[in-house]
Formats: C-alpha cells, structure tokens, sequence
C-alpha cells in the first residue's frame, strides 16, 4: 500500500490511500502504517496523459529536414533515413521517446511504427502502458496484402507480457492501403476484442483523391466497410463535412486529434468545439517528432485550445476542463480502462506537480494552468498502475538511455 499525505486535489487537501494498483481511499486524514508514505505538500494530484497518436521510434528525426513540402520532406529526409533503422535501433529510439513522455506526465500511448516487438520490449521494461499496433499498408499490392495478413495474426498470437501492453492493428491509411487489408485488419481486431488504428481525412487532398476514386469522402467510405465502432481510433480527421461527424458520433469511434502535426504540415484545422458538441469522443495525440517536434502533451494542449478558438472565431471554445479530459479520461476511455481520474475505484495512473514552481502561480485555476503555462519542470513524479515511473523527476536509467540514444543518431547521421 502507498499513502499519500497532504495532497492538493479539487482545491483541498487531502490524503490518498492506494491499494495495488487503485485508490482506495480519499480522506481528510488518513493514518494506516505503509512501507510507502509520500509527503505531498505543495504538490497537487492529478490525472495522466494519453498520447493518442504517435510513431515513437521516429525520435531520431527531431529537426530533420525543416520547412520543406511534404513529398520532397519525406522522399529526401524520412524514409532514406528509415530505410536504415534495425530493430535494436528501434529498442533505444522506443526507450528514448518513451523517456520524453514520463517526464512530460504521459501514461499510455498509442503507437503505429515497424518493429513493434522492440517496442513492446521497451514499453514492458520502462512500466508505461503502450498500445502497440502493428500496421498494415501494403500500396494496393495483392502479395503485400496476404504476407501483412499473416504477420498481423502472429503478432496477435503471441501473449502481451504484461496487461499494460495492449496490441492492436492499424492500417496506415485509405491511399496507401486497400480496401481488402483494411476489412480483414478490422475484422480480426474484432475478433481478437482489441482496437483498430488509421490515419484518417487529415487532408484535403486525400479528400478530393477519395471522392474521386471511390465517389465518397473516406469516413463515410470506411463507415460503409463496417470500420466504424467504439474500438476503431482515427488519427487527424482534420476535414469530415457534417454526415461523417454524424456518423463518427454515432459508431462511438475515437479521433486523436493532433493539432501540432496538422498546423504545422499546413493540413488544416479541426473545428474541435463543433465535433465536442456533437459528442464526438475526442482524444489528443502528438503524432512523431518528425512533424511535432515534441512527444509533450502539455504543449499539444495548449495548441489544441488556441487552434480551436481561432478555427471557431470564438474566445468562449475549447474550455480549459474539455481540453484537460480529451488529454486524459476521454483517451482511457476510448480503451475501455477505469483510470484518468482521480477517484476511488479507479487506476492508480497520475502525476505529482510542485505547486511552488512559478508556472504553477497563483493557483486560482490549476486546470488553465496545466494547459496554458505549465512546462515539464512541473511535473515531479508520475505513477502507473500505482507504481513509479518518475520519482523527483528521475526515470531509472535515464542517464544510460540517453546515451544510447546520442550514440544512435550519431551513426544514422
Ligand atoms: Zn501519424
């Protein structure tokens, strides 16, 4: 059992009592005997972030190839680089991103790279909760499609080595995949009760090239593939006209809306108050560093409520609590796992942050606070699954990871 003392949560304090790996207990004084007693004054509790759309391996390509079109980045700058990388270079890129997002209060992401076992290696041994797609994108090539196929049912096969390791599929997208990987992709995901992930509309080109090939806009022709339910995520879903919002709303299906990715690849903004209002589960992700350039969710919120005020033209959108849950509850929900708030019963997910740092003052609104000004420093421990990840800012072998790391992108560069 852990015993937290003298927290601040919802403008009190108080005392936390977690049994396992959930709070069992919020109390004004709460006195039991445990090996773990935490003193908490001047921190305040709350819950952690989900990323919900990232590519953690592309750390390497901080930086690479700015200010450049899109296909002249990713023909020159991306994948002859990518082309280069092994799986034990993936094992300390996956170490090093995931480094970034304790540190920055992440508890669960959700990912789409190759290599995933390397991944799952890292995520395993660092103790964050990671849910691991591997991803189908075979450019219309039929051989392509029945080899993805197969790999996909042996990676589904092979056991989790932990419970906070959730493995899924994703399809890369509507352009580079088809239509026949995307159906057998979803159907065994349903199969296998897990999620299903795809970039989604994040466009207007992909739009216009979908109306043209298929004579519909792509949520509405995914919709009609039966790929629509509440265990289907779609990164971006930057341009839906009205039926696909309906249509979204209504499967239950998830967005991880990016707004770093979106603003600065020049993609368009998502109206995000219009898709709140017609109760669309919105979640936030960063996407990779590629096209961040920061796995941190405190700057993705912060993007994501200026980017939502501007596109509705309305200082009264993105509501610093709204913008708080799509961070954090609304990502473990679309998981199906009790955790994002801090509440008896539920996970023990969370983070500590130091109300003494000067990006936390005054506190007469923690919520804004965490949205609009805080910045890694804030944030002292984080804990998953009621254990430590981050302990005064330390992450376990944070030194040995970065080194690794230095060293990689010394020899890819
Ligand atoms: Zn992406």
């Amino acid at each position: 059992m852990m015993l937290l003392k003298n927290v601040f949560l919802n403008g009190q304090i108080h005392d936390i009592l977690i049994d396992k790996n959930r709070f069992s207990k919020i109390g004004d004084a709460i006195n039991i005997e445990t090996n773990d007693t935490i003193d908490c004054t001047g921190k305040a509790i709350l819950p952690t972030f989900c990323n919900m759309h990232t590519h953690a391996s592309m750390m390497f390509l901080r930086g690479v190839g700015e200010d450049l079109e899109l296909f002249d980045w990713l023909e020159h700058e991306i994948w002859p680089r990518e082309a280069k990388l092994t799986p034990e270079m993936i094992y300390h890129l996956s170490r090093f991103a995931i480094l970034e997002m304790i540190k920055t209060g992440t508890t669960l992401f959700l990912d789409m790279y190759f290599y995933t076992d390397q991944t799952i290696k890292a995520a395993d041994e660092m103790g964050i909760r990671a849910a691991i797609t591997y991803v189908g994108m075979d450019n219309f090539n039929v051989d392509e499609t029945q080899k993805r196929i197969e790999i996909a049912a042996n990676f589904l096969k092979e056991k989790s080595p932990s419970e906070l390791i959730l493995k899924g599929l994703s399809c890369h997208s509507i352009y580079t995949t088809s239509e026949e990987l995307i159906r057998t992709f979803k159907q065994m995901s349903l199969q296998n009760q897990t999620y299903f992930h795809i970039h989604m509309s994040e466009t207007k080109k992909e739009v216009e090239d979908c109306l043209i090939k298929h004579g519909k806009r792509p949520v509405a022709l995914i919709d009609d593939w039966d790929i629509l339910d509440s265990k289907t995520i779609m990164a971006h879903c930057v341009h839906l006209d009205e039926d696909e919002r309906l249509r979204t709303a209504k499967s239950l299906a998830t967005v991880a809306h990016c707004p770093s990715s979106n603003l600065k690849l020049n993609s368009g903004q998502m109206p995000l108050q219009d898709y709140l209002n017609q109760k669309i589960r919105v979640t936030l992700g960063t996407d990779g560093v590629s096209s961040n350039n920061s796995l941190s969710m405190l700057s993705e919120m912060k993007i994501a409520a200026l980017s939502a005020k501007n596109v509705a033209n309305d200082s009264t959108a993105a509501k610093v609590n709204n913008i708080f849950k799509i961070a954090t509850s609304n990502g473990f929900e679309a998981f199906g796992i009790q955790a994002g708030k801090i509440e008896e019963g539920y996970l023990a997910d969370f983070m500590l942050v130091d109300l003494n740092n000067c990006a936390l003052m005054p506190n007469i609104n923690l919520i804004s606070n965490m949205v609009y000004s805080a910045d890694s420093s804030c944030i002292t421990d984080v804990f998953c699954n009621g254990k430590a990840l981050m302990r005064d800012r330390y992450v376990p072998h944070q030194e040995e990871i970065t080194e690794q790391f230095q060293k990689l992108c010394q020899q890819i560069f």
